[in-house]
């Protein structure tokens, strides 16, 4: 049934022909169509002054070329990368006057409002938001917004009971563009020095690679580890820019359990997607108070800003071994273990006193599987400003090293020894434009 003349899709972290809701909406409700990849503007450049790290930025043109390349096959193409600014959006609607335009949620992150903005603009146009990156429907929560659980635990409880829909399959054919004549082109950097390759065939490549094997009904022993390609699962990786969707990950675990068995491990699998759940919802419910120094506890740390530390915590040069071969193996790779992020981050805020955005900062430029409602909630979590009955958490450097590196092969790995011994204490100053 097609309702519209011209639709627009706004691709954005949800780079994937399968189970994209935007696409299937599209598909059968539009005459012809354009899609748009909205490029986010650096606002933690602007506000941190730190730069986007290149792994990054080439997992992301690779996931983005990779988008183009399926459409292609369904007869569709990226007419073009936009600014996500209000103002570019809006030159553009008004040259293409769309009649419906499609997006899937996303947290709103900094100052981003120009979703509000143009909906509140063009009353003519019909604006249709997908949920897309989450497990379940807002219409299944068991609570209102005002109620949402004020902890993990409580969230699971309450959730992980309820029926999660399978994935939409690819629509067999789009609407046609509207420039056919027009083929965006992007040039993408060379892959040799990456670990992981973007793009949506390459994370459902890994998706099934992974559950081929055993690793799965061993993860809850294996998933602490600080190094190991199969110890923990890496579908952050594809998941954090939409290349994967938490549905599809969820389904392909269904089937194991059918096939291999179902055992403690497995589960932790889920309970591990219920944890990044919880932070999409948290993010949903919390849209400005996630990257707020006193966080959505309104508590704020005993932290200061002293540039000097900050230096040597981001180039793996602080008195601790174990965490400069974390912040080593995440400056080589993009990528970091849950339990080296825990103890990177635990020492920025308490062994080194920082204040913990600048951690946030830093791993949202250079991880490549940086996801804004994870990273910002559960830098939080750790700073104790955020999601955590127990107000923070301090992790003992030399108890993890005994229980994660006893015998300092990961340290050796990651060169953590060769390390300044001294921490300059003098020089504490505040960051002069970062906002409380
Ligand atoms: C300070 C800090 C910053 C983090 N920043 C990010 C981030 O930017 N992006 C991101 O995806 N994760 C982030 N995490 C969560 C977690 O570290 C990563 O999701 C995990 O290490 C990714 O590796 P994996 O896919 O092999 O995880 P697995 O152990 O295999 O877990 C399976 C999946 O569950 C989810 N998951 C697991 N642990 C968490 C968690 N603590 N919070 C939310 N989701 C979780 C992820 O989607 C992950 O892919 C952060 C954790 C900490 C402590």
């Amino acid at each position: 049934m097609e309702l519209f003349e011209l639709g627009c899709v706004f691709f954005s972290d949800d780079l994937r022909v399968n189970d994209n809701l935007c696409l299937t909406s599209a598909a059968r409700q539009c005459k012809t169509l354009v899609c748009v990849y909205l490029e986010a503007r650096d606002y933690l450049k602007q506000r941190y002054g730190i730069d986007e790290g290149e792994l990054r930025k080439q997992f992301r043109s690779q996931s983005l070329s990779a988008l183009n390349t399926e459409l292609n096959s369904l007869g569709q193409h990226i007419d073009r990368v936009i600014v996500k600014s209000t103002l570019e959006i809006r030159s553009f609607i008004d040259e293409i006057k769309p009649n419906v335009i499609y997006r899937s949620w996303e947290p709103k992150q900094f100052s981003d409002d120009y979703w509000e903005a143009i909906t509140g603009r063009y009353p003519e146009i019909d604006f249709q938001e997908k949920l897309s990156s989450t497990l379940f429907d807002e219409s299944q929560l068991p609570f209102e917004e005002h109620q949402f659980p004020t902890t993990f635990s409580k969230f699971r409880r309450s959730v992980e009971h309820l029926f999660i829909q399978h994935p939409t399959v690819r629509p067999t054919s789009l609407p046609p563009p509207l420039n056919r004549a027009k083929t965006w082109q992007k040039e993408v950097k060379s892959t040799s020095n990456s670990l992981f390759m973007g793009g949506e065939l390459e994370g459902l490549r890994h998706l099934d690679n992974y559950f081929m094997g055993q690793h799965a009904s061993s993860y809850k022993q294996t998933r602490n580890a600080l190094d190991g390609w199969k110890n923990s699962t890496k579908f952050s990786i594809w998941l954090s820019n939409g290349c994967l969707s938490a549905r599809q990950i969820f389904d392909s675990l269904r089937k194991y359990e059918r096939n291999t068995g179902a055992n403690e491990s497995t589960y932790w699998i889920y309970f591990e997607l219920l944890w990044r759940e919880f932070f999409q919802w948290y993010a949903k419910i919390h849209p400005m108070a996630l990257t707020k120094f006193s966080g959505t506890s309104n508590r704020s740390p005993m932290t200061f800003f002293n540039p000097q530390r900050f230096k040597k915590w981001c180039s793996a040069n602080t008195p601790f071994p174990i965490v400069n071969a974390c912040m080593s193996q995440l400056n080589a790779e993009g990528y970091m273990s849950n339990r080296g992020r825990q103890i990177a981050a635990s020492c920025l805020v308490n062994e080194l006193s920082l204040d913990w955005r600048y951690g946030a900062a830093y791993f949202a430029q250079n991880l490549i599987d940086y996801d804004f409602a994870s990273n910002w909630g559960n830098w939080q979590y750790i700073a104790g400003v955020g999601a955590d009955p127990r107000g923070g958490r301090h992790f003992n450097l030399s108890k993890q090293t005994a229980i994660y590196d006893p015998h300092h092969k990961f340290i050796k790995r990651w060169q953590g020894e060769k390390c300044d011994q001294e921490l300059d204490a003098t020089d504490i100053v505040d960051w002069p434009i970062a906002h409380r």
